[in-house]
Order: structure tokens, then sequence, then C-alpha cells
């Protein structure tokens, strides 16, 4: 008897390139939302795009995050239950995206996405990622019901979160190699269409490598398209699996080892030239993958992200430590061995 059943939520509209702040107000009149909207921002998105937002709506409040944290997500929560708004409008990077995807599903209302840099897949995913303590929180949430990427301000963002955007592509490769290794060993729910967009996505992103300079608004546009891609990867999986692997796991452990140090997608580019050596040895696709990176000036080394050789090495042994998600690292790599791979990549 056939049972299976699936439930996939995607964004509803995605509005993406030049100028498309202005018609953010028009997006969400199209989604039958008519209330009040709480826009949650941090200090330097709403600087710049605040104002602009704003003025497209009847009586906006807003909501100020400083850092994404639980905290942070309670202050919405409570800033909301004031307001009473009928959505949420998040501007801005990571932290006001994540805070505000983690408040939206809390209060059981909606949101939009207003990406104002295009540094990681989490702009249009549901999932959420907050910091506690030493460790990184990954919530499942509800992706945006519209996503609205202006181009414009996305070229200027700091180019190093455009690169981290890239960087965070790229590690799709390696996620799906887990993604499939899991499914022949562990029996893992593997979905082929979510697993070949991912990888396609990738593969597209390091084929327009060489359009991908600071200061052109086309890199922003590409690097957005691949987030979006990636977003619907995720949205058809119902999982982060299609973006998230070893690679993954090794950034999660240097966010808690080394933090602050470098950006969420220039870690998880640097691990996976790792672990694709890790999936295919010396004459696998972990120079490509490098050479990618290196291309569009992301880190390939554990001097470039920030961190010192021992902190990425003790990453990497202590990577399978964290969640239960089988991946090429799953059985541990002892340090002896993890030296050997950080060297033979010229990652240490
Ligand atoms: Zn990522």
């Amino acid at each position: 008897m056939f049972e299976k059943s699936t439930w996939i939520k995607l964004p509803r509209s995605v509005l993406l390139g030049h100028g498309v702040l202005d018609d953010l107000g028009a997006a969400v009149d199209d989604l039958y939302l008519s209330g009040r909207p709480l826009v949650v921002t941090s200090p330097t998105p709403n600087d710049l795009a605040g104002d602009r937002v704003r003025e497209q709506f009847d009586d906006p409040a807003t909501a100020i995050v400083e850092e994404a944290s639980f905290g942070a997500v309670e202050d919405v929560i409570e800033t909301a239950e004031a307001v009473d708004p009928e959505f949420l409008l998040a501007v801005g990077g990571g932290k006001p995206i994540d805070t505000a995807k983690m408040a939206a599903d809390h209060l059981g209302v909606g949101f939009v996405s207003v990406p104002t840099a295009a540094s990681h897949d989490g702009i249009v995913s549901g999932r959420s990622s907050i910091p506690e303590g030493d460790t990184r929180h990954s919530v499942a949430a509800d992706p945006p019901l519209a996503v609205v990427a202006d181009t414009e301000l996305l070229a200027d963002a700091p180019w190093e979160l455009t690169t981290a955007g890239c960087a965070d592509i790229i590690s799709n490769h390696t996620a799906v190699k887990d993604w499939r290794l899991a499914r022949r060993l562990r029996n893992v729910e593997y979905s082929e269409y979510a697993g070949a967009l991912s990888q396609m996505t990738a593969e597209l992103l390091v084929a327009n490598a060489d359009s991908i300079k600071p200061g052109l608004e086309e890199s922003s546009w590409i690097v957005a398209k691949a987030l979006v891609s990636s977003g619907v990867a995720m949205s058809i999986a119902g999982s982060s699996r299609p973006a998230s692997g070893a690679e993954h796991l090794v950034s999660h452990q240097l966010d808690r080892i080394a933090p602050g140090k470098a950006l969420h997608g220039h870690q998880a580019g640097v691990a996976s030239i790792v672990t694709e050596y890790l999936h295919g040895g010396e004459d696998g696709e972990w120079r490509s993958i490098r050479d990618a990176l290196a291309s569009i000036d992301a880190p390939t080394t554990a001097e470039e992200l920030g961190v010192t050789d021992a902190e990425f090495i003790e990453a990497l042994t202590t990577a399978h430590e964290i969640r239960d998600r089988y991946t090429i690292l799953s059985g541990g790599v002892n340090e002896e061995a993890a030296v050997q791979v950080a060297t033979e990549t010229g990652i240490i």
C-alpha cells in the first residue's frame, strides 16, 4: 500500500533584482495581507532601508534586533504582543531574518524576508539558526511568505558577505554527497529532486564564478538566485539536508571553538574542501571546490578564516559529536588523520 506523503512549503512570491524594494508593499498586498506589519531589523539595515520599507505601509511598528539570540526572539515576541501585527517584515542579514523567522513561528503569523546581504541561504529557507551559549540551535520554522531581494542593496553590502553566500552555495556540493551517503548506509530518506536541484545550483554558481566580482550588481543577482534555489531545495526535502552536511557540522563547531572569527558560509566552504577530499580522495573534486572558492575571493585556509590550525583541527575531529546526522565524518576523524587531510588540502 502506498503511504507516503509530503507537505512542501515554499515562498509564494520571490522578487529579485534592481529596485524591487519599492515593490515590497505590492508584494505584501498580493499575499492578501493588509494589517499592520512589525518590521524586525538591526541598526545598519534599518538605517539603509528601514524608512523605504516603512513608508510602504500604514502604521508600521519596528523592533530592533542587536544580535541573534533566544533573548532577541523573546523581545520581538513581546513587542509583537504589544503591537499586534498581522505579519513580520524581516529586513537585514542573518540576525533579523533568523530572529523574525522564529518569532513569527511562535506568534503564528507569516513573515516576509527582505535580505540586505546575500550571505547565506537562511534568507529563503525555513531553518533558523540561533546561537545559545557555546552552541548553535538549528530550528525548523516556516519559510518566508515572500522574499524581496533588491540587488542594489545586496551589492552595497560588504563584499565578504556576498562571497560568504557564494561559499555557502558551493558547499552544497558536499552536503548532497553526505546525503547520498546517508541514504546508502543508513537508508535515510533522500529526495532526487532536492538533491539534483541543490547540486545543480552549486554547479551553476561555480560556472558563473567569473561574473562574481565586487561592485557588480550582477554578482548579487547570481548569488541571490542561487540562495533562492538552494532554499527551494530545502523546502522540497523538508530538511536542510540538501545544503547542510559534514561541512556545516565543522562550521558549527568553529562557531563554538572560535566564535565570531569567520562568516558561516566561509567556514562551510573551507570545510567542504576537506569533506570532498574525504569523499573523493586525492583525485576527487576537492581542487575544483578550492579553486572555485579562491576565484570568488572566499577563504580556502584556516588562516584566511582567521582561526588557528589547532582550532580547525579540533572542529574537524569533533564535528561528529554535534548531531544525529549521518555524514562522511560520522565515524569521527582522529587527530593524525585530520592533520594529514588538512595539510594535503592546504588548509593548514
Ligand atoms: Zn549554510
